[in-house]
């Protein structure tokens, strides 16, 4: 595949797949395909695309339908999510396909969704609604702006997070766990009120596979998918056992409780180290990163960096890196 290394971005190193043949879809709406197997079982839903420019999900979604595979019990539903901002996808310059108008995975909420606002996301999440409203459980495929280990976001601490960290443990991959704070912009598709709700079982959780455009985010996008589906019962082990990939198989989990956001106060923003993510600072007190006249410190012990910005360019304001504590 050709390289490409785009300006003031992270090199290109897979190719968007080719998804035209999905277009037409088995349900009504573009890019939805659905399959019941006709035997109970769970309602399973995999959605990828939710961010254009994060095509490591389309690849293995691709791949997975072109493979024929079909669900040996319950409903098996996957989605390619925000086409519209994906139909804009450049090599050359990847970050313009992230969203059209607005941040896809920000318009979940009941109250905007009902809302009489219009952009080419809200329309498209309309359209998805019914779907992701009747899945028992779901896996949305992201990957991440820096280059980072593999984490899965399971959702908000309280908010379902809990059965979503059980559920991530079961699959085995990736190693770090997280419970996060949600996004003050909006809602996210893994908070609809049947997965945020702790007493329901109905479960989502949010894979970031790794840097947008490494080979390796697309591997973790895979085998994360395919235990997924195992572990639901959807797909038998012996159907997908020559796709998995046991190097992959996390030796322990890393949970991770985030608590706050560091935020740039200055321009005058640098880490005291060069960290790459989920770094653990030992003690409380310890330097983590100055911001203009303020020195950032672990506030406990343990502390975990998730996603630290890595970018030469920020204005005052932008989440610089977020803190976690080890559980
Ligand atoms: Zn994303």
């Amino acid at each position: 595949m050709n390289q490409v290394t785009p300006i003031n971005t992270n090199p290109v190193d897979i190719q968007a797949p080719d998804i035209t043949r999905w277009q037409a879809g088995n349900t009504g709406v573009d890019f939805v395909w659905q399959f019941d197997s006709g035997k109970p079982g769970p309602n399973v839903m995999v959605q990828s695309l939710t961010h254009g420019n994060e095509i490591c999900g389309a690849i293995v979604m691709e791949w997975f339908l072109s493979q024929g595979f079909k669900p040996q019990k319950g409903v098996l539903t996957m989605t390619f999510g925000n086409l519209a901002a994906f139909a804009r996808w450049d090599p050359a310059n990847p970050g313009i396909s992230r969203y059209t108008d607005e941040d896809f995975n920000r318009v979940w909420s009941d109250e905007y969704l009902k809302s009489n606002k219009n952009s080419a996301e809200l329309e498209r999440a309309r359209l998805l609604l019914p779907f992701v409203d009747s899945a028992d459980y779901l896996l949305d495929i992201h990957s991440m702006h820096e280059p980072c280990a593999p984490l899965m976001v399971c959702g908000v601490t309280g908010e379902g997070a809990d059965k979503a960290v059980e559920l991530s443990k079961r699959l085995g991959i990736p190693e770090c766990l997280m419970y996060d704070t949600g996004h003050p912009s909006g809602k996210r598709m893994i908070e609809r009120p049947h997965f945020a709700d702790p007493n329901n079982p109905k479960t989502a959780i949010l894979i970031e596979c790794g840097q947008h455009w490494e080979k390796s985010s697309v591997d973790v996008a895979r085998q994360t998918m395919l235990r997924f589906l195992i572990d639901r019962e959807v797909i038998s082990h012996e159907a997908v056992a020559s796709h998995l990939n046991a190097s992959l198989q996390a030796k322990s989990h890393k949970v991770v409780k985030v608590t706050e956001a560091v935020v740039a106060k200055s321009s005058e923003f640098s880490f005291v180290q060069p960290f790459k993510g989920l770094e653990v600072i030992p003690k409380k007190g310890d330097p983590i990163a100055k911001n203009g006249d303020e020195t950032v410190v672990a506030p406990y012990d343990n502390t975990v960096l998730v996603m630290p910005s890595v970018s030469k360019q920020w204005k005052i304001g932008t989440t610089m890196v977020r803190l976690g504590q080890l559980m």
